[in-house]
């Protein structure tokens, strides 16, 4: 249960003053680093809210290349799945389309919502959002649209923890123009903020989160951490469609 809702509880934490690195990480107001509690994550398409820009099995294989890009960069620490059909939806993160609704900025290409503890950081759950409403994407580098997995890869990156970096090359920076899909790709820097997520998940593996188990069961200390997406206006040189 998530009773408690606090707006905007979007934290830079530690690492993000790296003056050789852009990324950072996502805290909650507790000060928590937000992690999985697991190395091996399940992400699928939702069947009932599909997109209109593409196919369900272009979107499939966006999603599935976005994946692995992922988990390619991570060397067997943290894996990024296809969900299996017959998977548990509780075990699932779903990837859902928008065409009518979206109750987010208009200038949003997508959005990762993450529910974590507030005192441990920990997250439970988890849902990407794509605003076809306001919005189109292509898988085939359409100059005019934009780049669905480039779209995908960084909202995997928030649902692993990541916030937004300061460097322009990096996947996870902020902003994306039509048939801008070089954020299909990692750099060094997103590289950098998945090596820190691995060594945190590390730590909570081997007991080294600060997470009490007697103040965990409080469903009102799970608060819902809104991440922002990715920004579809933001000014940057196009580049050739990479993925
Ligand atoms: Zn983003």
């Amino acid at each position: 249960m998530k009773t408690s809702t606090v707006a905007l509880p979007f934290f830079a934490l530690a690492l993000a003053s790296s003056p050789a690195f852009g990324y950072v990480l996502v805290g909650t107001s507790d000060g928590a680093m937000v992690h999985w509690d697991t190395s091996a994550l399940s992400v699928g398409l939702d069947p009932t809210m599909p997109s209109a820009s593409v196919s369900s099995a272009d979107a499939a294989q966006a999603l599935d290349a976005a994946l692995a890009t992922w988990t390619d960069a991570a060397g067997g620490k943290l894996t990024l799945s296809p969900a299996e059909a017959d998977a548990r939806p509780d075990t699932i993160v779903l990837v859902r389309f928008h065409q009518d609704d979206w109750p987010y900025q208009a200038n949003l290409l997508a959005y990762t919502q993450l529910y974590a503890h507030q005192v441990s950081g920990q997250i439970t759950s988890a849902v990407i959002e794509v605003n076809e409403r306001d919005h189109h994407f292509s898988v085939d580098g359409d100059r005019g649209r934009y780049d669905l997995q480039a779209v995908l890869t960084h909202e995997l990156g928030h649902l692993i923890g990541l916030g937004h970096s300061l460097d322009p090359q990096a996947s996870m920076h902020s902003g994306t123009a039509p048939g801008d899909a070089h954020q299909c790709n990692l750099d060094d820097d997103d590289r950098a903020g998945l090596t820190a997520i691995e060594a945190m998940q590390s730590m909570g593996a081997a007991g080294g989160c600060s997470f009490s188990p007697a103040s965990s069961g409080s469903s009102g200390a799970l608060v819902m951490m809104i991440l922002f997406g990715l920004l579809g206006l933001a000014a940057r040189r196009r580049r050739p469609s990479g993925c």
